[in-house]
């Protein structure tokens, strides 16, 4: 059974309108063992979007005053959400190491500027596969240009995007090399790989990674993940945790990690 939410948001993120305090009680009603905040905070984002960074002493000293309060009954451990880019490695390795942060999520959700969000301009001139492959590429290269992370964030995050509101695929053959690459990359570099169960908040039919990514990074000897349910609202806290728990054991996943002062504990699923 899931029990640790390891990537939620609040108002620190341009994205949610929610008091971390509402997220800590929805996560105690849901009966949660742990819970770890992961504000966004995306540097060099284009200007004109939303601006994904917000005061990170502000928010450490927000969070660490609601851990005491909530101390016994809930274990808070407080995160980020990194947004990497390829061209940023020291702004993100000096984010990532300047604070002491619990655990430090690598998510790429910009492809050369362009987050797959704005479906319009992504996809305008390239195919849904083309759109979907350069995502992945670019994954690869975050998860290898910024290494001082805990667990590669929900790495087919693009295909929540697609121009035909697409809700499942087919990850094998077509995207085989470059998701190996991925595979292999977050395995050789002992990292973990996060479950995010928002694709199915989204309508797709799976929790990123699509179940056959997990079932491959199984193959290639990968067994370090992380759970989170992307939360931006109270509602969506630990969301899915119950089906996604299912898929995993049947997948032959036996744990999963939860990441304090940048070390794993290790939970029973
Ligand atoms: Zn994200
Ligand atoms: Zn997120």
């Amino acid at each position: 059974m899931i029990t640790a939410d390891s990537h939620l948001h609040t108002s620190f993120s341009a994205d949610s309108k929610t008091a971390p305090r509402d997220q800590i009680l929805s996560a105690v009603s849901a009966g949660l063992s742990h819970m770890t905040f992961t504000d966004h905070y995306d540097p060099d984002f284009p200007e004109g979007d939303l601006d994904f960074t917000f005061d990170i002493d502000t928010y450490f000293h927000t969070l660490a005053e609601l851990k005491e309060e909530f101390a016994g009954k809930i274990d808070i451990g407080i995160g980020i959400e990194l947004g990497a880019q390829p061209h940023i490695p020291g702004m993100l390795n000096e984010l990532a190491s300047g604070y002491p942060f619990d655990f430090v999520i690598n998510s790429t959700h910009l492809v050369k500027r362009i987050d797959p969000y704005d479906t319009r301009i992504y996809f305008r001139d390239r195919t849904e596969k083309e759109g979907l492959r350069l995502y992945f590429e670019e994954v690869l290269a975050n998860l290898n240009v910024f290494e001082d992370y805990d667990s590669a964030g929900h790495i087919d995050y693009a295909f929540r995007y697609l121009p035909s509101h697409s809700r499942d695929y087919a990850p094998y053959p077509e995207y085989g090399d470059v998701l190996d690459e991925i595979l292999k990359t977050v395995i050789d570099k002992g990292k973990c790989l996060e479950i995010n169960t928002a694709g199915l908040k989204a309508g797709l039919t799976f929790a990123h990674p699509h179940p056959e990514i997990l079932k491959r990074y199984r193959e290639l000897g990968g067994e370090l993940i992380t759970t989170g349910s992307d939360a931006h609202n109270p509602a969506q806290i630990g969301k899915y945790f119950d089906v996604t728990g299912d898929l995993l054991t049947n997948l032959g996943f036996r744990y999963y990690a939860v990441f304090r002062n940048r070390k794993p504990v290790f939970l029973p699923l």
